[in-house]
């Protein structure tokens, strides 16, 4: 659905006009010789972000939702995230972008481009936080894109694609808003209560979205250009190894078991110990054996048990249920699947020897999203033209970014999160980080307009 980006021309239908002017952009960039309505290939490669306005900008934004820890508590739809929008709507308008609510509640900034009916180039983030986190997740990409905005209106450039900012909504929570962008929210989830437990609808409403038309939020594969998000790492592995810029690899997939072992609650003192069905017992050879299965070959796949409840609980009473989760990430749906291949049997034959049963639901599993191997080489040369090293990583937390890249080519932009940390008022990106960040998005923003990806579009 493209019903926002309409032709200019009546003459001939849209469709034909779309697909004509994709064409030309894309034999424009292989001839290496701009069309005539191009700017020139290389125009802006020594502009550069205002790296104190950008951190003006993140200070500002801080504001809306700040807390006594020195955090921001902007969660999605309650007052602090409805004035923060408002203010963010406030600075697009001021970086010269026309704005816009989508149906959904998402929030873009439009520069139209000399083709304006060409499929759009967005870049952005989210402003919404988790209940006490930070002043970075999110607000980096968003201010920074804005930023690049800013400075594409002050040098006058001409852009050939329109170009947008996008601020999602409702990242934190299960990224609604770019789901609904891109068709994969329904009119069942909008029924649903968020976590504030007012109907999902209702809360899109009170953003200025209109859930009545979910249908012409959604937008098909080709419909925009490329999209590139801007963000903290929230892991510690740039900031431990000094690198300023990484390029994301892709986001990983997360499989979710909830497990339950159960196996005969009766009395701990009468009970011989040769006489016990003890689920608990069973549960932690579970957890044991899946640390040390994910260990077990090599690569950067995570397996951890972060949840246990036994059952009844009592100092007392043998456990008769254990229920925990198991959650599995990799890059490869097929690594996560070959883990479970070997965890699965060996919980089995733990639970039979401890005189236990047991069984598991597997939760509807999120797909890794990989990044664009174009994207990521254009991230890649543009950090190295700028001098910055960087070194390619993957995403082990969710991302809007993921749900763009099927649609579109994606590529994400990591900068280093001192110390790790993130969901958390100690959430840290320095400035001269967040500034490099910004003009790894400003030029590869650029070039994407310079020079469609061959076979982009
Ligand atoms: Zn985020």
């Amino acid at each position: 659905m493209i019903a926002e980006y309409t032709a200019p021309v009546t003459a001939v239908d849209r469709r034909t006009f779309v697909s004509a002017a994709v064409a030309a952009l894309a034999a424009s960039g292989r001839a290496g010789r701009p069309a005539a309505a191009a700017v020139p290939e290389a125009t802006g490669r020594t502009w550069r972000v205002d790296g104190a306005r950008l951190a003006r900008r993140l200070k500002d934004l801080s504001r809306f939702g700040a807390n006594a820890q020195g955090g921001v508590s902007r969660v999605a739809f309650s007052p602090a995230d409805v004035e923060g929008r408002a203010f963010v709507m406030e600075m697009m308008r001021g970086a010269g972008l026309e704005v816009r609510v989508d149906p959904v509640g998402n929030i873009f900034g439009r520069r139209t481009g000399l083709l304006p009916a060409a499929a759009p180039i967005l870049f952005g983030s989210h402003i919404d936080s988790v209940p006490e986190g930070g002043n970075y997740d999110g607000d980096v990409g968003s201010m920074s894109a804005i930023e690049v905005a800013q400075v594409l209106g002050e040098k006058g450039y001409r852009n050939r694609n329109p170009l947008e900012v996008a601020i999602w909504c409702d990242e934190e929570s299960g990224l609604t808003g770019s789901r609904g962008f891109v068709g994969d929210l329904t009119t069942e989830d909008l029924a649903r209560p968020s976590r504030n437990g007012a109907p999902l609808a209702e809360n899109i409403r009170r953003l200025g979205g209109d859930p009545e038309r979910l249908a012409e939020a959604r937008h098909a594969k080709g419909a925009v250009a490329a999209y590139l998000e801007l963000h903290i790492e929230q892991g510690g592995t740039l900031d431990a190894a000094g690198i300023p810029i990484g390029v994301v690899e892709g986001i990983v997939g997360i499989h979710h078991y909830e497990v339950t072992v159960r196996g005969f609650a009766n009395h701990a003192g009468t009970t011989p110990m040769d006489k016990r069905r003890n689920a608990l017992l069973a549960a932690s050879e579970i957890v044991l054996a899946v640390d040390r299965i994910v260990r077990s070959v090599p690569g950067r796949q995570v397996g951890t048990v972060g949840r246990l409840v036994v059952r009844p609980g009592a100092p007392n009473v043998i456990p008769g249920e254990a229920s925990f989760t198991i959650e599995l990430r990799d890059l490869k749906a097929e690594t996560i699947e070959s883990l479970w291949s070997r965890i699965e049997p060996e919980a089995r034959a733990i639970v039979e020897r401890q005189g236990c049963t047991m069984e598991y639901v597997l939760s509807p599993p999120d797909r890794p999203a990989l990044t664009d191997a174009r994207m990521r080489d254009l991230i890649a040369g543009v950090a190295d033209d700028l001098g910055l090293r960087h070194l390619s990583l993957p995403s082990g937390a969710g991302h809007d970014a993921q749900e763009l890249a099927r649609i579109a080519p994606m590529g994400m932009i990591f900068i280093p999160s001192v110390g790790g940390i993130s969901h958390s008022p100690k959430e840290y990106s320095r400035p001269e980080d967040i500034a490099n960040g910004a003009n790894v998005l400003l030029q590869a923003v650029l070039r994407l307009d310079q020079k469609a990806l061959e076979a982009g579009s």
